[in-house]
Parts: C-alpha cells; sequence; structure tokens
C-alpha cells in the first residue's frame, strides 16, 4: 500500500484505538467503545448512502439472536426494532429429495431464531449513534493507505480531501472486509477460495396473503436459496446460481425470475409477484492466516468471509466486535488512564477467545456449501438421508439452532444483555 510522496503529510492527534473501514462490523465497534472514554478514530472512505458503499448497500442481513442482544445492549435495538421481521421458524430442505427438518423457537425455548434487517437501515443506526458520539474522530472519506510502526504506536496513513493524515494509533483495529488491502500491508496472508458460484439478492411480493415468519432455506442442484420474511408483505430472498450460469438468470425480466423462483420453492411460500431488481455477489471463502499482528487486529469480513448460506458472516463479525470491546474494556477497567489497547497482552486474550468460535463457524457454512454444494452429486441420497435423521435427531436440531443462534461458545458481557 504505496502513499503518494507528492501528496502533504500531516499528523494527527494520537488516539487509543484506530479503526480502518467502517462497515457494518468496524461501524459496530466504533458503537461499542465509544462509552470507554477511549480515544477512537475511525476512517470510512465511502460514506453511508453514497455510491458503492458496499457495506450498507440493497442486501438484508439475517440477524442471529446473539447479535440482536449485542446490538440491544449498545442501545440501537429499540431504533431497529420496528423494521425487524421476527423469524420463528426455519423450514430446510433439499429440492427433489424428500427429507426437511424445521428448526423451531418454540422448541429451542426463544422468541425468535433471528431478525431480518435491511443492511442500510442497520447503517443509519450505528452511524447515527456515531454522529452523536464523544471521542469518536471520523475521517470520512477517509481510506486508510499504509500502516508503518512507530514505538509504542503504529502511524496510520489517511487519505483525506487535503492529503495524508499521519494518525499515531496503540492499536489498529482491521475491518476492510474480505478483500482487506491493509490485512496484507500487515504482513497477513490469507486463503482466498472462489466458491464457483454467484448469489442474486433482493425482495420479492405475494400475489395474496401475507409473509409469516416462516424462512426458508432450500438446497438445489444450482446452490443454496434463501426465503427470508422481510415486513408483512415481502420476503427477501438470496439465490445462489453457478458463476457462469449467474448472468442468464440476471438477464430475466421480472416474471422470468419469479418463475425460476416459483420453481425452486414450489408454492409452500405462496405465489410470488412483483420482485426488487436483482443484485449480484460472486461468493468465495477468504480466511486470513492470522487475526492478530504487533498492535493490530483484524475483524469482521477482513478476518474471515464467508459464503451466505447460513447468514452467518455479520453475525459472526459482530461476535468479534462484542469480545474485542469487552477485553480493552476490561484493560481500561484495570488500568485506568494508562490502559493500552494494543499492549500483546489484550490482542491475545482477543485471539485466544475467537479462534473456536470463528473456526467452526468457517468449517460450519464451508461445510454446508460443500455437502449440499453443486460439485458433490454423489452425496444426493446421504444429504436427503441426513436431513430427515437430522429432523429425528435428539439434540441435534437444538445444536444447529444454538450455533445458528450465535449462542455456541463463550458468549460475551454484550451477547448476555449485560454492559462492557
Ligand atoms: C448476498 C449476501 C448475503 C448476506 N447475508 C447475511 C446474513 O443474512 N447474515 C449475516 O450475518 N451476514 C450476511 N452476509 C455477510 C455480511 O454482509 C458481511 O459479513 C458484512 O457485511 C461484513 O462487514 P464488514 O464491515 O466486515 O465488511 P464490509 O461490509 O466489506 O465493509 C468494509 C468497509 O470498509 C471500507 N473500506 C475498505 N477499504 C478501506 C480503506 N482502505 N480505508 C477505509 N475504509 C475502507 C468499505 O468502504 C466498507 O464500508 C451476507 C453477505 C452476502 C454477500
Amino acid at each position: 500500500m504505496a502513499t503518494d510522496p507528492a501528496v502533504a503529510t500531516t499528523d494527527g492527534e494520537p488516539c487509543d484505538v484506530f479503526i480502518a473501514g467502517g462497515g457494518m462490523v468496524g461501524a459496530s465497534l466504533a458503537v461499542a467503545l465509544a462509552g470507554l472514554h477511549l480515544r477512537v478514530g475511525l476512517a470510512e472512505a465511502v460514506p453511508l448512502g453514497g455510491p458503492g458503499q458496499p457495506s450498507f448497500d440493497r442486501r438484508t442481513v439475517a440477524l442471529s439472536r446473539s447479535s440482536q442482544r449485542i446490538l440491544d445492549s449498545l442501545g440501537l435495538w429499540s431504533g431497529l426494532e420496528p423494521e425487524a421481521a421476527p423469524i420463528r421458524r426455519i423450514h430446510v430442505s433439499e429440492q427433489g429429495r424428500f427429507g426437511s427438518t424445521v428448526i423451531d423457537a418454540a422448541r429451542e425455548g426463544v422468541p425468535a431464531l433471528g431478525y431480518v434487517i435491511g443492511n442500510a437501515r442497520i447503517g443509519a443506526a450505528l452511524w447515527g449513534a456515531l454522529n452523536a458520539a464523544r471521542g469518536v474522530a471520523l475521517h470520512v472519506p477517509g481510506e486508510v493507505q499504509g500502516v508503518e510502526p512507530a514505538g509504542e504506536y503504529l502511524r496510520v496513513l489517511v487519505r483525506r480531501d487535503a492529503g495524508v493524515l499521519a494518525v499515531p494509533a496503540r492499536l489498529l483495529v482491521v475491518a476492510d472486509g474480505a478483500r482487506s488491502r491493509l490485512r496484507a500491508a500487515l504482513g497477513i496472508e490469507a486463503r482466498v477460495r472462489p466458491y464457483g458460484q454467484t448469489a442474486i439478492i433482493g425482495t420479492v411480493g405475494l400475489t395474496r396473503g401475507r409473509v409469516g415468519d416462516l424462512a426458508f432455506e432450500r438446497f438445489t442442484p444450482s446452490g443454496p436459496l434463501a426465503l427470508l420474511p422481510a415486513g408483512a408483505d415481502r420476503y427477501a430472498f438470496v439465490v445462489t446460481r453457478r458463476t457462469d450460469d449467474a448472468p442468464a438468470t440476471l438477464a430475466l425480466d421480472d416474471a422470468g425470475f419469479v418463475g425460476v423462483l416459483q420453481a425452486a420453492f414450489g408454492n409452500r411460500a405462496g405465489r410470488f409477484a412483483a420482485p426488487s431488481p436483482r443484485v449480484a455477489y460472486p461468493l468465495e471463502l477468504v480466511t486470513a492466516a492470522a487475526v492478530t499482528a504487533p498492535r493490530a487486529v483484524v475483524i469482521g469480513n477482513a478476518a474471515n468471509g464467508l459464503h451466505p448460506v447460513a447468514g452467518q458472516g455479520y453475525n459472526l463479525g459482530l461476535r468479534d466486535v462484542a469480545a474485542l470491546a469487552e477485553v480493552i474494556a476490561d484493560d481500561v477497567r484495570r488500568h485506568g488512564a494508562g490502559a493500552d489497547p494494543g499492549a500483546d497482552a489484550v490482542i491475545g486474550q482477543y485471539g485466544d477467545w475467537r479462534r473456536r468460535d470463528q473456526r467452526n463457524v468457517v468449517a460450519f457454512t464451508d461445510g454446508l456449501v460443500r455437502a449440499f454444494g453443486v460439485d458433490a452429486p454423489l452425496l444426493g441420497p446421504l444429504r436427503g438421508l441426513s436431513l430427515l435423521a437430522f429432523d429425528l435427531l435428539p439434540g441435534a436440531k437444538g445444536l444447529l439452532a444454538r450455533e445458528t443462534m450465535g449462542l455456541g461458545g463463550r458468549m460475551s458481557r454484550l451477547a448476555r444483555g449485560l454492559p462492557l
């Protein structure tokens, strides 16, 4: 990440934590840290609502129960709840096979398995909170172009309209997405494995009747599909296609696209009508070889960029946020004004805490894609059986439901509804 030597560099105020990337995960961390009396900096290259903003776009996100609790602990949920559609049951099936399974909130003893809400709506809540927060210096638009070691600090180079600002930071948090350039600048390698699949997203209405609280996950020969309640009269869909076939699906007119959805889901979710414009996302698995480096932590998609089959990406990233905020808060509690969020001990605690959850979610998500994937035709009969067996197996669904709800493993204070 080279900086232009012709551009003037000025020194910025030192900060305790500097966050590179103010998308879903980076902005969530900034909100979490805002109450800790630390000097926090955040640079975001593309402002909320700006053209091409890659995080707060037209997608909807299925929030796990743990994410809902974290957002509640951050004081954001009461504003989001009126627009969030609860998922109380998930119907999982495979096209052309007999087995299916239903995960049910009532059976899990929870009011909802998760909630569906627009990414842009979450963005508005996060950035609303950040604009009102004290102690958070916002550099927007501001593109982090490089980082240099500087003793007890890292020097973060932020490109702004007026030139480059060099901000000394005790801890740099890398939250610039799956194709992170900063991760590489820190010398952390990433494994990138394309799935050969493209997700096509949007929303669709019904000719009659209302959308309930039932979500559908359906595995088809061309990839997994999801249909999520997104309000009283619309579903959000994620349709996966082989990347070679995606342009043909994207070229379909509304009637043709509704035909594709109807053929995939049958009539179990109703008769579809009035689809929104469709948007495509090529899918790949990106895993960072390490999530910590001296005075730096990598979180969210920059650490683990997942297939959306199980709706886990932001949920996992938000658990990164809650864990990192907690180890930083504990350090502040222990050391007061002498706290150092970039100290090896703090970073080490974070890495130890997050390793297991991240590995499990990557393995679970990737395993789902492979087991039901387009490249595993011989598994067919076995998969039908496993879905059936899954329905009959006591405990199995509870385990999957707990993972899906983000309630497996060590829980952060924020996910337990407690303050930092
Ligand atoms: C089709 C689809 C459906 C999904 N559905 C779900 C779901 O239901 N549930 C779920 O939990 N997850 C879901 N996800 C995953 C979720 O969208 C991501 O996990 C989440 O957006 C990751 O957020 P992030 O902030 O880590 O990265 P990003 O969203 O990529 O944000 C990175 C931010 O960093 C900024 N940036 C980049 N470089 C720089 C720089 N050098 N300087 C400053 N700023 C920079 C970018 O402008 C951007 O705002 C889905 C993903 C896809 C593709």
